[in-house]
């Protein structure tokens, strides 16, 4: 679904934050990038929706060259949450979520039907929930939809950046079982940061320890527990 051909970043300032690295995600996968702060977890994660440009190298998302497509088509396919809660504030929950679907111009019925549909995937009830305002929701009630937003329009792909360390242990601990028990469901391509090695432990299918730009290790959690 994701692949990565000798796909290096140095920033206009010299820092070379990814070395050239070879990488492939398969179809489903919850993909971990794990590693201290500087590594070059997030500008590996961003390289794959363009947000920034690999200096060399070529990516492939879905079959396709992200040379040979345009931004705003390859964004479509890829939902993306981060760690600060995004939320419009000035809009409602059904607003918010339904930002990506008016875009590709659903009819109403649908998104209506679709918000329905992934607020109840995370535990809220949409007759309480739909017209609230993110100041009215809990940081982890804001943090369910930013991730449920990025679902909405199905797209295969996901990237999440940190998106639980803002919250507090007992939210953290709620939303990534919530989130495992959703991709049982979805089974969407993740691609998850985190710096919490107990995290990466028990969300990622595989898992890839980076270290000073690259990849150094990448296993599944049983592997990586026998062999740390
Ligand atoms: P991580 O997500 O693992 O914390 P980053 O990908 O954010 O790591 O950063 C990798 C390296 O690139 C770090 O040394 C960081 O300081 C540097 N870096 C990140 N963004 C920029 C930028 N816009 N310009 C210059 N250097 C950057
Ligand atoms: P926070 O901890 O930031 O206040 P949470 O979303 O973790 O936000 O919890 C808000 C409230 O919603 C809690 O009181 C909790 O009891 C309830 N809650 C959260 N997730 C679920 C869930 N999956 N099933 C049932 N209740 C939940």
């Amino acid at each position: 679904m994701i692949t990565f051909e000798q796909v290096s970043k140095r920033y206009e300032d010299g820092t070379t934050a990814v070395q050239p690295l070879d990488l492939h995600i398969e179809k489903g996968e919850f993909f971990v990038l794990v590693g201290p702060s500087g590594c070059g977890k997030t500008t590996t994660l961003k390289m794959i929706n363009r947000l920034i440009e690999p200096t060399q190298g070529s990516i492939y998302v879905n079959g396709t060259d992200h040379n040979t497509i345009q931004v705003h088509k390859l964004r479509q396919q890829i939902g993306y949450v981060l760690q600060q809660i995004a939320l419009f504030p000035h809009m409602t929950v059904e607003e918010n979520i339904a930002v990506t679907p008016d875009l590709l111009h659903w009819d109403r019925d649908k998104t209506s039907k679709r918000i329905d549909e992934l607020l109840h995937m995370v535990g809220m009830d949409p007759a309480v929930f739909r017209s609230r305002r993110p100041d009215e929701l809990s940081g982890g009630q804001q943090q369910r939809i930013g991730v449920i937003r990025a679902l909405a329009a199905d797209p295969p792909v996901v990237l999440m950046d940190e998106p639980f360390s803002a919250l507090d242990p007992i939210a953290r601990e709620r939303l990534q079982n919530d989130l495992l028990e959703l991709q049982q469901t979805i089974r969407k391509t993740i691609v998850f940061v985190t710096h919490d090695i107990q995290e990466a432990i028990k969300l990622g299918d595989r898992i890839a320890v980076m270290d000073g730009g690259a990849i150094v290790q990448v296993d599944t959690p049983q592997q990586l527990l026998q062999h740390p």
